[in-house]
């Protein structure tokens, strides 16, 4: 199949057909292609790769510095050694410091000096970085040594020399350990397969990358027949399900309190024979951005622990099983589709809050864990999505209340109603009624709140409403 990067070489071919001036000036200058990407300005360019701004546009042949466009091609002027085209990336997961180096055959040297990297953490999940494509031959085929194989035992069994293997895998000799790595043989361009996942693993991937506080994490993993998946992100323990196109797929929320940083990501796999194998990195989590409420007053009994703590474990209980079955499918839509607009939200997911207790100085910090929508008493609530009743009652924090398991871990709460018209086992479909807008439990008025569990974590609902899950 002919894949994107073997066709920007021929494109950059055709336009240099057709614009003879610029490929003179390509031909006369040294140095690597950069593709305008949409948002970039001169000044971005420059800064991202250490050139200066005039450098930049001398060696392009650029008087107007207003005049750049997406799709454009630069020169990037004073990196001797690098040639074809600069393409920028999220890593993902499984994508190593020498995975790259073996799949891009760029030497170490020259790939930290594009991306000014001095540490192999820095190889983290969501992080972007300048990957060099060059016309060469992907080694692609991944082995996991067995434990105590030597370099020459592989050769041979894999049809191959030493010498190839130490050339592909940029080892220092044939005495280079092998315990724990993964590395490549000469065979196929095997496309996605080229990473540094342990054999097990024919592919990862994690959606919308980098994930933001409050986020879903979406882990999409192809492997081995009667291979065993688990794994954790930041300290959740994932669980997969069998998906369409072999393969398994985890969905886990990340906290909206979580701070920014990188945090570890393991996959695990059982393999039929009882063997183990995992891979681990780092994956960025990045602010959700979230601004500060105004205090609120509410009444006192619904910040006390004596009635919040308990409640609040009844829930987490409700929402920890993951039922295997995905009741829905696509889309989830607005549980206020009945009565609002689908933007009329009064107050948003993940806004850092403070309750003070009316006539006390009793206060609780948190955030808010759901999505508002406007309206008053008595209005329709709809269900999001297709689901099972799991909980419909009466809570003192979250008045009138009632819990959709949609199966794999995801739950919908929909609480302060006047009315639950739903019952715990009944099966609903999307857009089914299940109860009445209502101001039972805290609350400073009428209102729906609609909040949104994922594996354990209450996450941006919004996300589901902008996109389909899986
Ligand atoms: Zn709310």
């Amino acid at each position: 199949m002919l894949k994107f990067r073997h066709i920007l070489p021929i494109l950059f071919l055709l336009s240099s057909f057709f614009f003879p001036l610029r490929s003179t000036r390509a031909q006369e200058s040294s140095g690597p292609i950069y593709i305008v990407q949409p948002g970039d300005s001169l000044y971005s360019i420059a800064a991202r790769f250490s050139v200066s701004l005039d450098e930049l546009l001398a060696v392009n042949g650029i008087v107007d510095p207003n005049t750049l466009a997406a799709g454009q091609q630069l020169i990037i002027p004073g990196l001797e050694g690098i040639t074809g085209i600069l393409d920028t990336r999220f890593i993902n997961f499984g994508d190593s410091h020498r995975s790259l180096m073996r799949q891009t055959q760029v030497p170490d040297e020259l790939f930290r000096r594009l991306n000014h990297v001095v540490s192999p953490s820095e190889f983290y999940v969501g992080a972007n970085m300048i990957v060099p494509i060059q016309d060469q031959t992907q080694y692609a085929k991944r082995v996991s040594p067995a434990a105590g194989e030597s370099l020459f035992e592989m050769a041979v069994k894999n049809n191959t020399d030493v010498w190839t293997l130490t050339g592909i895998n940029q080892l220092e000799g044939s005495w280079a350990g092998l315990t724990g790595d993964t590395l490549y043989l000469p065979g196929e361009d095997a496309g996605n397969n080229a990473s540094g996942l342990p054999s097990a693993f024919i592919s990862a991937e994690i959606r919308d990358l980098p994930i933001k506080q409050g986020g879903t994490g979406v882990i999409t993993v192809a492997a081995q027949p009667g291979v065993t998946l688990g794994g954790v992100l930041v300290d959740h323990p994932l669980r997969f399900f069998p998906s369409q196109g072999g393969v398994q797929i985890a969905l886990q929320g990340v906290h909206a309190l979580l701070d920014p940083g990188v945090y570890p990501l393991r996959l695990d796999a059982v393999l039929p024979d009882g063997s183990t194998q995992s891979y681990e990195q780092l994956i960025l989590i990045v602010s959700g951005n979230y601004p500060e409420d105004p205090l609120l007053y509410v009444d006192p009994a619904t910040i006390d622990p004596a009635s919040t703590e308990p409640e609040l474990q009844q829930l987490v209980s409700i929402t920890s099983p993951a039922t295997p079955s995905r009741l829905w499918v696509g889309d989830f839509i607005s549980p206020a589709i009945a009565y609002a607009e689908s933007t009329y939200f009064t107050s948003r997911y993940g806004s850092r809050r403070t309750y003070i207790g009316q006539g006390t100085n009793l206060s609780v910090e948190g955030f808010h864990t759901g999505l508002d929508f406007g309206g008053g008493d008595g209005l329709p609530i709809t269900a999001p999505a297709a689901g099972v009743v799991v909980f419909a009652g009466p809570w003192t924090v979250r008045g009138n209340a009632t819990v959709i398991d949609h199966g794999w871990g995801v739950y919908s709460g929909f609480w302060h109603q006047s009315e639950i018209q739903a019952q715990v086992g009944q099966s609903v479909s999307k857009g089914d009624v299940i109860g009445l807008v209502g101001g039972t439990g805290r609350v400073t008025g009428a209102h729906l709140h609609w909040e949104l569990w994922v594996n354990g974590i209450q996450v941006d609902p919004l996300d589901w409403l902008n996109q389909a899950y899986p």
